[in-house]
């Protein structure tokens, strides 16, 4: 009879375990499911301006601009950090109708800015040089670009680094420069002289040369694609945080033409994941679920 009751209370100690079990296992799954949930949820509910205003060229031809400064290189954050992170507003500026997109320490490497997108002015990146050339990235990928062009250098592959950051000084002078000259020229007024401007130079804090997070390498010519450096970059670029940012086909998503000299740092586990999915940047974020 003793034995008998033992038994029946091992079996709801059991029963009650597993249903604790079984109930940390609902909440963590849940836990999941708000995460990956939540930045589509926010991102969907925005209203975007239509593409048909945006119209960056391939062809931005402003040069290099050289700051110095330096700063320790960090490791390529979690992905996780970055999916916590959502931005769950979006505040426009209203002088240019773009999203203002803040770059922090968690979406720096999959920020997005764009020509409905744009960084503030008061965003400036700490730069290291590339080797000894005169040209600068972000300090956090500059030595993801030594360690590619040293590795494909040992293949007879040399990534020259030909346009890397760009001032948003530079760019906006540029900018208001080629906007002038337009109302000169065609008689246009402000607005639309800047949208022809924005057709040849992308305004300032909507390329990524100005967040020091992306090089264009060799040259800026359609003919890259058949050189052996493109090769080379679309089979090893990833393995050093880089993308082709870019790509053909994506042109209505990403508001840029095809670029093959144009490579952005996201990162090693991301880039990854990237060219495994065949998607540009703003899909593969869609497809994640990350606000951007
Ligand atoms: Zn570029």
């Amino acid at each position: 009879m003793k034995k008998h009751s033992d038994l029946k209370y091992v079996i709801i100690i059991l029963l009650i375990l597993a249903l604790a079990v079984f109930g940390t296992l609902e909440l963590v799954n849940r836990k999941q499911s708000t995460l990956q949930e939540a930045p589509q949820t926010s991102a969907s509910s925005a209203s975007e301006p239509s593409a048909s205003s945006q119209a960056p060229s391939a062809s931005v031809s402003v040069s290099d601009t050289q700051t110095t400064e330096t700063a320790s290189a960090s490791e390529p954050s979690a992905p996780s950090q970055v999916i916590s992170s959502v931005a769950a507003e979006r505040v426009t500026n209203p002088d240019t109708g773009r999203y203002i997109v803040e770059v922090t320490d968690d979406n720096w490497q999959l920020v997005v800015v764009s020509g409905t997108r744009e960084f503030p002015e008061s965003y400036e990146p700490n730069l290291d040089e590339i080797f000894d050339t005169g040209k600068y990235l972000d300090a956090r990928v500059a030595p993801h670009y030594e360690e590619m062009y040293t590795a494909a250098k040992q293949d007879g592959i040399i990534l020259t680094p030909y346009s890397a950051y760009r001032s948003y000084e530079r760019q906006k002078n540029n900018y208001n420069h080629l906007t002038e000259t337009y109302m000169a020229d065609y008689h246009l007024s402000r607005e639309d002289a800047a949208k022809k401007a924005a057709t040849v130079i992308l305004p300032p804090g909507t390329s990524e040369h100005n967040l020091g997070l992306c090089m264009d390498i060799c040259n800026v010519y359609d003919s890259f694609v058949n050189q052996k450096e493109y090769t080379w970059l679309t089979e090893n670029a990833y393995k050093y945080g880089f993308i082709l940012r870019y790509p053909k086909g994506k042109e209505d998503v990403t508001g840029i033409v095809f670029e093959p000299w144009h490579w952005r740092y996201v990162g090693v586990e991301w880039a990854k994941q990237i060219r495994d999915s065949g998607l540009c940047l703003e899909e593969f974020l869609d497809q994640q679920g990350i606000a951007y």
